[in-house]
């Protein structure tokens, strides 16, 4: 079932041509339309469903710096800096509260990982810290069991993933972009080697740079074009509550089990480690890209076949672009959630915060997490197709860096000065001749 997210009316007349077209109406392209806009460039954003239907409204809501892979925190930061003004920006809440998000580690191992990062955050101005066991207690009153210790980082913080992505994309309209919903990128045009347009479910839009932020669908539209990305999604369930007790403003994230403090008052809680991943073709057709990462994450990882994996066997690598495409068959991707998971997190929950066992669940749903094989996103030109842009593959953690995310992505389609250092997110990193090149 899908998670409520705000609706956005969609832009009427679908544009003749564009500066820019963009794939994808979650966090990533919305916020990519909105800075296009806001220099005055033209910009068409195309969503196959809704603005924000899939990962964009499905996550936990963290907007964290603390944890992430060194290469992302310059533009964590320039997210974080967009997410304290993003109310007066936008002139509406997006439910942003600069919280911290407390990590609580059981034992030794846990606290050596959170260890780990704290030259990073020294090394980028962070204000992240170590707790000690008891300022770990403080971090959950009334938790029934003690923690080794923790890690919080306070100029972190939390959103509402039902409100960020359409209030940015209703934003980008008033700037003048053009924002569509129910229309599906089916393929481009090409002439001379360049794009020359966005073929759509509504018509085609002459444009020479095409942005695609497509989330979990960005692997097979690349490959539509001959360009290889090495992209697997994994499920990842959630479920909310009907209010609850007042164990934390923000978020604390656990290894069995993780909450987040909701606008509504209620929480968003999952398990805080435990995922499945769908067997699909793309599983082998990645498998050793993805081998690394997975020797790490085996443990934490269920497999699952059945439906998805006869579906991918059947998708075609290339289609017609005058008839409907997949993209028009699943305007929302909207995978079930795996009950075992959540009722392994809800048990630890109330086994740690008793007063959670008074508390209603008020509703449970999933979503596909697109993954690269370093979990590290892809903001990049691709060279073998001058004019496309590819910005995906955010690996569990695109929602608070997708501000930022979306104006790197801005500057680099329209050759303005990049606003962090773009060179991490390369896609030539992924490729195979960019591997074989060490
Ligand atoms: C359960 C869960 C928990 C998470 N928790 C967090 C968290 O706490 N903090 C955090 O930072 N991140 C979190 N994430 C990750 C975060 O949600 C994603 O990284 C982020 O939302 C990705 O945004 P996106 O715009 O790239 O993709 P999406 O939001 O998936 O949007 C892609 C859009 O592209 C559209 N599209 C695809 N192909 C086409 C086409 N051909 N034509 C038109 N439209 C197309 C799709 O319909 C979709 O709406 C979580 C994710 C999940 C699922």
């Amino acid at each position: 079932m899908s998670p409520y997210v705000a609706p956005v009316a969609s832009t009427e007349t679908l544009p003749a041509s564009a500066d820019v077209v963009i794939i994808g109406g979650g966090i990533i392209g919305v916020a990519a339309a909105w800075h296009l806009a806001r220099r005055g460039i033209s910009v068409a954003l195309c969503e196959k469903g809704v603005i924000g239907g899939e990962q964009s409204s499905r996550n936990w809501g963290y907007c964290r710096q603390q944890g992430r892979d060194p290469a992302e925190l310059p533009l964590i930061r320039e997210s974080m800096r967009q997410w304290e003004t993003m109310a007066d920006d936008l002139g509406e809440d997006v439910g942003y509260r600069r919280t911290g998000v407390h990590y609580l580690a059981a034992d030794a191992a846990g606290m050596k990982r959170f260890e780990d990062f704290m030259p990073h955050a020294r090394a980028h101005g962070l204000d992240t810290r170590l707790l000690s066991k008891a300022e770990a207690a403080q971090a959950l009153p009334g938790a029934t069991r003690a923690w080794a210790g923790g890690m919080v980082t306070p100029s972190d913080g939390r959103a509402e993933p039902a409100l960020a992505a359409p209030a940015i994309a209703r934003a980008a309209q008033r700037e003048g972009a053009a924002v569509l919903t129910n229309c599906a990128v089916r393929g481009l045009e090409r002439s001379a080697g360049r794009i020359s347009g966005v073929v759509t479910e509504r018509g085609t839009i002459a444009t020479q740079t095409v942005l695609l932020a497509g989330g979990a669908w960005s692997s097979l539209f690349s490959r539509s074009l001959g360009i290889d990305l090495p992209q697997l999604t994994v499920r990842s369930s959630v479920m909310r509550t009907h209010g609850g007790p007042d164990v934390t403003q923000g978020g604390a994230w656990t290894k069995k089990f993780a909450l987040r403090r909701r606008l509504d008052g209620g929480y968003s809680i999952a398990h805080g480690g435990l995922s499945t991943a769908d067997i699909t073709a793309d599983s082998f057709r990645y498998f050793f890209d993805f081998l690394p990462i997975l020797k790490d994450e085996w443990r934490d990882t269920r497999l699952s076949i059945g439906r998805r994996f006869l579906e991918s066997l059947k998708q075609k690598g290339t289609w017609a672009l005058d008839r409907p495409t997949v993209f028009e068959d699943c305007r929302v991707l909207d995978p079930r959630p795996v009950a075992a998971t959540l009722e392994a997190a809800w048990r630890d929950l109330v086994a740690v915060l008793p007063d959670f066992a008074q508390v209603e669940i008020a509703e449970r749903w999933a979503g596909y997490i697109d993954t690269t094989p370093d979990a590290v996103p892809v903001i990049s030109p691709v060279s073998s197709l001058p004019g496309f842009f590819i910005a995906t593959g955010f690996s569990g953690h695109g929602f608070g860096i997708g501000p930022g995310a979306g104006r790197l992505a801005a500057d680099i389609a329209t050759g303005a000065a990049p606003c962090v250092d773009p060179a991490p997110f390369a896609l030539s990193r992924l490729s195979r001749r960019g591997r074989a090149r060490g």
